[in-house]
C-alpha cells in the first residue's frame, strides 16, 4: 500500500511524559501542525477563574461558556487560544489553572464541546494532536496512536526543570505529589479517562532523549507505510 497524505498522529499519556515537547518537534519535522488538547481545557479553567465561576458548579460554567467562541489559532506554528478576541495562551500555566484544570475537563459538557471543536481542527490532511483520550474518544479510527510514559520521578524532574528555566522555584516532593494526583484523576473519572488505546504504541521515553522518541515514532510511521510516497524523512 502505498499513500501521498500525511497521517493523523495522536499521541496520549500523563503528565510530563512529554506529549507536547514530542508533538511539538514531530509536527516541524512532519512539516504538519500540532494541536495541544490540554491548552484547550486550560483555556477553559482560565476563563472560569477570571469569571469567579467554581470549578464544580456546571449550571455556573454551562452559563458562561454559552456565549463564548473560542478560537484556536496556529500562528508561526505556535498555538494561540482566544476566547472571544482575548489571547488567553500566555496564561494557560498559571499554578490555579494547572489545579484545576483536572477536575473542569471531568465534566462530560465540557469534554463534549472540546471533543466536537478537536475533530472539527484534526479533520485535515496531517496533524499531530496530544492529550489524554485522542486515541480512545477523539480520534479512535487514527492511523498512528502513541501512548507516551515515564517514570513518576522522570516526570517531576522535566516539569521541576521547566519550573527552574521560568524562574519558578517549586518544591520537588510537592510537584510529584501534584503530578501524581492529576494523573489519578484523570485516569479514574467516568468520562473518557487517560488510558492507552488497545492499538496505541506503548513509548516509555524515562531513559530516552527528545530525538530519539522522535525518530522511534518517524520509524513507526515508516514501518506503517505512514508516511508520503517519497518522503525520506
Ligand atoms: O496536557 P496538559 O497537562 O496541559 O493537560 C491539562 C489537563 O487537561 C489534564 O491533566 C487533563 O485533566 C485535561 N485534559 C483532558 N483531555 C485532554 C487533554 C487534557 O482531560 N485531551
Amino acid at each position: 500500500m502505498s499513500n501521498n497524505n500525511l497521517p493523523v498522529i495522536a499521541i496520549d499519556g500523563p503528565a510530563g511524559a512529554g506529549k507536547s515537547t514530542i508533538a511539538k518537534e514531530l509536527a516541524e519535522r512532519l512539516n504538519i501542525p500540532y494541536l495541544d488538547t490540554g491548552a484547550m481545557y486550560r483555556a477553559l479553567t482560565y476563563w472560569a477563574l477570571q469569571h469567579q465561576v467554581e470549578i464544580d458548579d456546571p449550571e455556573g460554567l454551562r452559563d458562561l461558556y454559552k456565549e463564548i467562541v473560542m478560537d484556536v489559532r496556529f500562528a508561526q506554528g505556535k498555538q494561540e487560544i482566544y476566547i472571544d478576541e482575548t489571547d488567553v495562551t500566555p496564561y494557560l500555566r498559571l499554578k490555579d489553572v494547572s489545579e484545576l484544570v483536572s477536575p473542569l475537563s471531568a465534566h462530560p459538557f465540557i469534554r463534549e464541546l472540546m471533543v466536537k471543536k478537536q475533530r472539527e481542527i484534526a479533520a485535515r490532511n496531517g496533524i499531530v494532536l496530544d492529550g489524554r483520550d485522542i486515541g480512545t474518544v477523539v480520534l479512535p479510527d487514527a492511523p498512528m496512536k502513541i501512548f507516551l510514559t515515564a517514570s513518576l520521578e522522570e516526570r517531576t524532574r522535566r516539569r521541576h526543570l521547566d519550573f527552574i528555566n521560568l524562574g519558578i522555584s517549586m518544591d520537588f516532593e510537592q510537584l510529584k505529589e501534584e503530578i501524581a494526583a492529576r494523573d489519578l484523576r484523570d485516569s479514574t473519572r467516568e468520562i473518557a479517562p487517560l488510558e492507552q488505546a488497545k492499538d496505541a504504541c506503548l513509548v516509555d521515553t524515562t531513559n530516552l532523549n527528545i530525538e530519539e522518541v522522535v525518530d522511534l515514532i518517524i520509524a513507526l510511521l515508516k514501518q506503517k507505510n505512514l508516511l508520503p510516497e517519497g518522503n525520506c524523512l
